[in-house]
């Protein structure tokens, strides 16, 4: 495991910076203390940075959902070109930063990703984004994003961090290498992984690569990302994980013994049950990886995504 930190963006109050409307911060300690060992956060918080004060008075979206303006709650102040203008820049800024991912604050006009409150006369929907929020999204499509609320959900958050550092993964390849033997390399190693979320995905991507010679390589390689990101987004399920788990225990037919190939079988079948999170059968089987020094397996990324230490797995 490449243990380089990973740089994301994320809303600064998260990280317990006094930046908000009321003078306070919303500080999320798992992110700043326990994820915050393995990635190097760029604290982005929109609304102090546009150039508003703090303490400053509560905004809101108001208007359409799928097009708001940014209005103050109390005295009805229009922000929405002076927040426009800078996201604009912002975002252009922020290219530089080679972010693998943003974490956003839950449910704020400025950077809520999704479900943030748009008053209108109808009444109140939550269906807004964050205006900042969207600017970042639309700039950066394949960037994965998350905001803390969901972040709690022991699945999203697996998720999440495990395409942090595909993207991560993806950008050490281009700038290291970027060849389409590089992409065979990196595709073989990641196999696994796409299937425990998008099995077709996995066919198509796998198509791309038997047939690379035929495509212009920026155009191969921005198209595999894109399938890429898109496939890693869907969530793994049980079943999906107990197929990819018994399509590697078929990788040691000829090694384990009776007893062995027995308790392993037992472990899948305890995690299909959920009676054992998915680092149980995970963690027998990477022993046999190495036990029997499998050599196409012990590159798989699907066996540690993401640091052991986070302890991901031992929730899902
Ligand atoms: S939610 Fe966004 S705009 Fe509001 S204080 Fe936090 S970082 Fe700043």
């Amino acid at each position: 495991m490449n243990t380089k930190k990973i740089r994301v963006g994320i809303s600064s109050c998260l990280l317990g910076q006094k930046v908000r409307y009321d003078g306070g911060h919303k500080l999320d300690h798992y992110l700043r203390d326990t994820l915050g060992q393995y990635i190097e956060w760029v604290p982005v918080c929109p609304e102090v940075e546009c150039g508003l004060p703090v303490p400053r008075e509560a905004m809101r979206l108001v208007g359409s959902p799928a097009a708001p303006r940014l209005m103050t709650s109390r005295t009805g102040r229009d922000l929405t070109e002076q927040m426009r203008s800078w996201a604009a820049r912002r975002v252009l800024e922020l290219e530089k930063e080679e972010l693998c991912g943003f974490v956003f604050r839950t449910g704020s006009p400025s950077s809520g990703m999704r479900g943030v409150k748009v008053y209108n006369n109808s009444g109140v929907i939550k269906q807004g984004v964050g205006m900042f929020a969207r600017q970042f999204m639309d700039h950066f499509p394949l960037v994965p994003v998350e905001d803390d609320g969901r972040l709690n959900d022991a699945a999203l958050r697996e998720n999440f961090i495990e395409r942090l550092f595909v993207f991560k993964q993806w950008q050490d390849f281009l700038g290291s290498d970027g060849s389409i033997k590089g992409l065979v390399k990196f595709h073989t190693e990641h196999k696994l992984l796409i299937m425990a979320h998008n099995p077709r995905a996995l066919m198509l991507l796998g198509r791309f690569v038997a047939h690379a010679r035929k495509y212009k390589r920026e155009r191969l390689l921005r198209h595999y990302f894109a399938v890429l990101m898109e496939a890693c987004k869907c969530q793994t399920s049980v079943k999906k994980n107990r197929n990819v788990l018994q399509h590697i225990m078929g990788y040691f037919k000829k090694d384990l013994s009776a007893a062995e190939k027995k308790e392993l079988a037992e472990v899948i079948t305890h995690y299909s049950n959920g009676f054992v999170p998915l680092i149980v059968p995970i963690t027998l089987l990477r022993h046999y990886v190495k036990k029997y020094e499998q050599p196409y397996l012990i590159t798989q990324r699907y066996l540690e995504p993401h640091p052991m230490e986070l302890m991901l797995r031992n929730h899902v």
